[in-house]
This record gives C-alpha cells, structure tokens and sequence, in this order.
C-alpha cells in the first residue's frame, strides 16, 4: 500500500514512512494511493467481534508490509487496553432512530484517544526496530495536547512536549496534560494565546537545522495514520444497527475534518452509508463552503465547543483532493489561493462531488445549550457541546427510514462550565480518574520566544 501527496508532488510513501513524516514535503496531505474493498460478506462477518478484532481486520489493509500481522494484533490490543469501557465504543439509542456513538472512554475521555493510542504504540514499534528516536511538539487548545501526553507517556523512543495558551485551557484539560508523572513527557504552559503556540510550532518546523537536530515529528490530526485508526468505529456501529444488510447515517461534530473524513474512507471501503452530515458550530466555515458559499476564512469566534473552534479546516484539503478528481494540482492552487487572500471558490463539478458525499449543518450557542438541555429530559444521556452541536443536527437531517448515528465526541465532565449551565447538573469525572484534582501537577511556564522554548526542549529530551 503507497501513499501518496493531495498536491501530487512529493514522493509516494509506505505507511510507517507516512505515519512518521505527517505533513508531505510539498505541503499535501497524504492519502492512499487506492482505497482498499471489504465484500458484503467479510463486512457481515464483523457483527459480534471485539473492537480490537474490527480494527484488525478494517485497518490490516491500509498498513501493508510495515508491520507483520502479529506485531499489529499486539499494538491494537496495547492501545485499547486503557479504555474504561469493554466495547471501546458503546453505541447508546436516543429516540427511535438516532444513536449516539459514544467515543469518550478512552483515558483522556476525547475521541482523540482512539488514534492517538493506536499511533503511540505504532511509533514506539516503527522507532525501536530503527533503533531512532524523535522529538514530538505539538501545540494544542486542549484535547489533542492530553490524548498525546497521554498516549506516549513512558514510551522510550519519544519525547513529547506540548505548547498550550497558559490559563487558557480548561482545568480537567489542564490537569489531563500536568499530572502524568512520566519523564518524556512534557507540558510546556506558553504565555500567550493558541495562534502563539501553533506559530510556534510551525517555526520549528521550519527551522531545518533544529528540526533535523532532534528529529522533529508531529502527531496532529493531519496524520494519515490518525485518521485511518477512526475508520474502525463507522464500522462496529453501522454493524451493530444491521450493515452491510442495511444503510445508516452519520452526523459528525466537525473541526478539521479528520473524523468525518475517516466516514468517507469508510464508505469507500464499502460500508453502505446513506449521508455523512458535517456539524458545526458558530464557526461555520465547513458549513458555508458546504452550502456553496466558497471557502473563506474569518474571524475564530470562541465558543462552548473550543475544540471545533477553527476558520482553516487542514483535513477538508483531503476532500477537496477526491472532489477533484484526483488532481494535484488543482488542489495546490487552491492552497495557494488560501494563502494569499485568505480563501478560495470551488468549482462547480467539485462542489458537485461533495454534495453526494456530505450534508452540513451548523448550531448557534443558544442552540447548543438548549440540546444539552432538552437530550438529558428527553432520554437521560448528558452531552458534552461539541456532541450536542452534533445531536442538533442530526436530529434536524435524520429521515424515517434510514438509522442516524451521532458521534459523541467527548465526555461531558471534560467540559463541566458548559454543562452545567445548560443542565443544571454538574457532570461527575468518570471513577477512574476521579483523583485527577488531587494528583501533583508539573509544568514549565515559557516565554513566547522561539530562542528559549528551542533551548528548553534541546535540554530537556533524553540523550
Ligand atoms: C477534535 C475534536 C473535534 C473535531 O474533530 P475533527 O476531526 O477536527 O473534525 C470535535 N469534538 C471534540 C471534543 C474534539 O476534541
């Protein structure tokens, strides 16, 4: 299996070269070369098996010859082993046909954690047989940086360090990335904002010298190998309601569109899904350019969901590629129109070709707020707002006939203001971390300057 650049210029790659590199050389994304088929019957065959034995079987093909079968097995089974929940992801019923599919139980209670398990135990294996180690830094709002921390904590062939906005991030966030104890792990507060920490970033990447001094790689959500790993829940939970025998809908709660985009690779393996609905919240790029109004950016306004907070949505150039036909080039001067004035307009075969795969929508604050409200009295099951914005729309594009599932993408405790505003009730962190205000915290206080955050991580990574 190669992978090769939405913008068609860099040079096709395996899976492990993929998954290490992240970010293509000529800017692209990379994608398989060929989406691999599963027959009716090898996707009936998946009813009633383990999560872990689902992800074998919908991933195996996307790895190829990088890792043997057993040496696979034993990372999946790694990765999940953390989960607070035997299903991984429990599928719950809302009202006659909307489910929500709940991806919060992983340790750091986001959906995040089911990639991010999966590609810290796929780095360690990739990097020990290489006898290499890497620097990670990543910059977060909160909800990629904990999964990260969380997923490489102890690994020996990495460190990581995450950038986040000091006092800008929610406690449990917060608490989620300072109190792991483990020494290759590291939680950097910066004193500024989230355009600070992401610039950041983006200048150590660009600082060659430095980047191949301590071999620099990053894990966020543009990593082919992220995505891929969230292909495996659109399987289990369309099983379980009676695929291949019958079509379901998703409605996904949308920021960079690496999760929806995991659908589409779903339905193009031959899942039959109906609609793939793209949930907004007040930033509502995805949804505009969804409607036909082009693809502009504009002002980020903070909001009760702060991890779909975005005005460039980095996955949504996956999308544009397979729009396109395939064609490289035109995807990179669309890139470069965004660039330079800030957006671009989609041609009207393109925009064909998105119509049949998404539908969008997008929800207010207000909205939100009264989805929490009126889900907890309707069926008992309190949601996070980023679910919530998903719920919304779901229910307002579900049909009779065809079963719509909502992905619940994170847990409600890990946005408690929010919550309790719209509830009234305060949701309890689940048992099993129900320590993590006692636990110590440990993080570095730095300054925005590129100097002296590169001297710290240059110090700080084990030798
Ligand atoms: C990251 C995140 C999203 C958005 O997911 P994308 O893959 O970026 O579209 C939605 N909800 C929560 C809770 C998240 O952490």
């Amino acid at each position: 299996m190669k992978y090769i650049s939405t913008r068609g210029q860099a040079p096709e790659l395996t899976f492990e070269e993929a998954m290490l590199t992240g970010l293509a050389r000529d800017g692209g994304l990379y994608v398989p070369a060929e989406i691999p088929t599963m027959t009716k019957d090898e996707i009936a065959d998946l009813a009633g098996k383990s999560y872990e034995e689902v992800a074998y079987r919908v991933m195996r093909p996307f790895v190829g010859d990088s890792f043997s079968g057993d040496e696979f097995r034993a990372i999946i089974d790694r990765a999940y082993a953390v989960f607070g929940h035997d299903a991984r992801a429990p599928l719950v019923q809302l009202n006659e046909n909307h489910y929500l599919l709940e991806l919060f139980h992983g340790p750091t209670l986001a959906f995040k954690d089911f990639a991010m398990q999966l590609i810290g135990q796929l780095f360690q294996v990739a990097l020990k047989r290489r006898n290499d180690r890497v620097t990670i830094v990543g910059a977060t709002s909160g909800d990629t940086g904990s999964a990260a921390m969380e997923a490489f904590k102890g690994l020996d062939a990495v460190d990581v360090f995450i950038l986040f906005p000091d006092g800008r991030v929610s406690e449990v966030q917060r608490r989620q990335m300072t109190t792991p104890q483990e020494s290759n792990v590291h939680a950097l507060a910066l004193d500024g904002d989230f355009d600070d920490c992401q610039a950041a970033v983006k200048e150590m990447f660009n600082d060659f010298g430095f980047r191949d001094g301590v071999k620099l790689a990053g894990v966020n959500s543009i990593n082919i190998a992220r995505v891929l790993a969230q292909v495996v829940y659109y399987f289990t939970s369309a099983v379980s309601l009676g695929a291949p025998h019958r079509k379901v809908s998703f409605t996904v709660p949308t920021g960079n569109f690496g999760d929806i985009f995991a659908g589409f690779i779903a339905k193009q393996m031959g899942l039959p899904i109906d609609r793939l609905v793209v949930a907004t919240n007040q930033n509502d790029i995805l949804h505009r350019c969804l409607s036909g109004q082009g693809y502009h950016k504009g002002e980020t306004i903070p909001s009760i969901s702060p991890s779909m907070d975005i005005q460039v949505s980095s996955n949504f150039e996956r999308a544009l590629y397979f729009a396109y036909g395939r064609d490289g080039n035109a995807v990179a001067q669309l890139m470069d129109e965004l660039k330079s004035g800030g957006g671009f307009e989609v041609s009207r075969g393109a925009m064909e070709a998105l119509g049949e795969q998404y539908d969008s929508g997008r929800v207010s604050e207000d909205e939100t707020l009264a989805t929490i409200k009126s889900t907890l009295a309707s069926s008992g099951e309190l949601l996070c707002p980023h679910s919530a914005v998903g719920v919304m729309v779901g229910e307002a594009q579900r049909d009779a006939a065809i079963p719509m599932i909502t992905l619940a993408t994170a847990h409600p405790a890990k946005f408690p203001a929010a919550v309790e505003e719209a509830s009234g009730v305060h949701p309890p962190l689940p048992s099993r971390m129900s320590d993590l205000y006692e636990r110590s915290e440990r993080m570095t206080r730095v300054a925005n300057d590129l100097g002296v955050l590169q001297s710290h991580i240059k110090e700080h990574i084990a030798k």
